[in-house]
């Protein structure tokens, strides 16, 4: 090669040496920030998720702990939305859609069979009535078409958990309310920090909702009041295999995730549904108070303490 060719191409190699340190660099740095990989997947929903997302990202990025990819799988991306799951520790669904490719389904369903998690929002308990699957990750769905033959009403009665069997659709809810939810787990990693009751924004809460709720735990249940009149379940958290799975009824719109109850349980258990534990600090009754719903500013999140 004459002096000229090299001039001519050593810029180049350089750059794609330089290109090819600076990836090594991201992903070793990924590896030592200790942070949880989260993909969010929207795109499709009967509630404002082009507003209620980006809530959902500066609450989790507001603390410092999670890394957030977004996939935003509208109707026209469905057929070609194939994420490689395994890159992430915990997927959060704030989705209510269109069903999915075989392909992607089964590798969701492998995913968490083997040790993937979930964290699942509101409305994103509506999605796929009809996918087995996905009903047992959830514990609880509402609406779709589901009935009985989806799985029992399952609700809280007097210290205990009820399974009722009787027929009737699947997910209502009442009007729109600043609701107290009670703590009935006190012991579980996500609830530990909590107050033992607390109030959240207004907003609708899920009643007569229906599943299969096998090997689900509910930690914590509010009376809905002018709906089913029943203890619901607010906060549960179910295992599919080795996959952990939260499943949360808060945050009906982006203004009722500004309440400090979705944002601490959010935190809590996306970090537990990724770790199986938690490490972010406790919330106070006076930051999270029973006597009035209490919101700020995703601005004003607490970060997590430094190592
Ligand atoms: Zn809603």
């Amino acid at each position: 090669m004459k002096k000229s060719q090299i001039n001519k191409v050593f810029p180049f190699i350089f750059l794609l040496l330089t290109l090819g340190a600076i990836n090594l660099l991201t992903a070793e740095e990924t590896k030592q920030s200790g942070k949880i990989n989260v993909l969010l997947i929207d795109g499709q929903n009967n509630h404002d998720w082009v507003r209620c997302s980006p809530v959902m990202i500066e609450t989790l990025e507001a603390t410092g702990k999670f890394a957030i990819e977004r996939a935003t799988v509208t109707k026209s991306r469905v057929a070609e939305f194939s994420p490689d799951f395994t890159k992430y520790h915990v997927i959060l669904s704030n989705y209510n859609g269109d069903s999915w490719t075989e392909k992607t389904k089964s590798n969701f369903v492998k995913y968490i069979k083997e040790g993937g998690n979930l964290v699942v929002v509101h409305a994103a308990d509506n999605s796929f009535p009809n996918w087995k699957e996905y009903n047992e990750m959830i514990g609880l769905g509402g609406w779709g078409g589901r009935n009985e033959k989806h799985g029992p009403y399952i609700y809280w009665k007097d210290g205990k958990v009820v399974r009722d069997e009787s027929k009737g659709r699947g997910g209502s809810h009442g009007r729109p309310l600043e609701y107290k939810v009670d703590v009935r787990e006190k012991d579980h990693p996500i609830t530990k920090g909590l107050p033992t009751e607390f109030l959240q924004a207004k907003e609708e809460l899920y009643d007569r909702l229906r599943g299969p709720g096998a090997n689900m735990k509910i930690l914590a249940t509010a009376l809905a009041k002018g709906g089913s009149e029943r203890h619901e379940p607010v906060l549960m958290t179910i295992t599919y295999g080795e996959g952990r799975i939260f499943h949360t009824v808060m945050g009906h719109d982006s203004k009722s995730m500004l309440g400090i109850a979705f944002q601490e349980t959010l935190i809590r258990g996306t970090e537990w549904a990724a770790t199986g534990k938690v490490t972010y600090p406790p919330v106070s009754s006076e930051t999270l108070p029973v006597d009035s719903a209490a919101s700020r500013d995703t601005k004003d999140i607490k970060s997590y303490p430094a190592n």
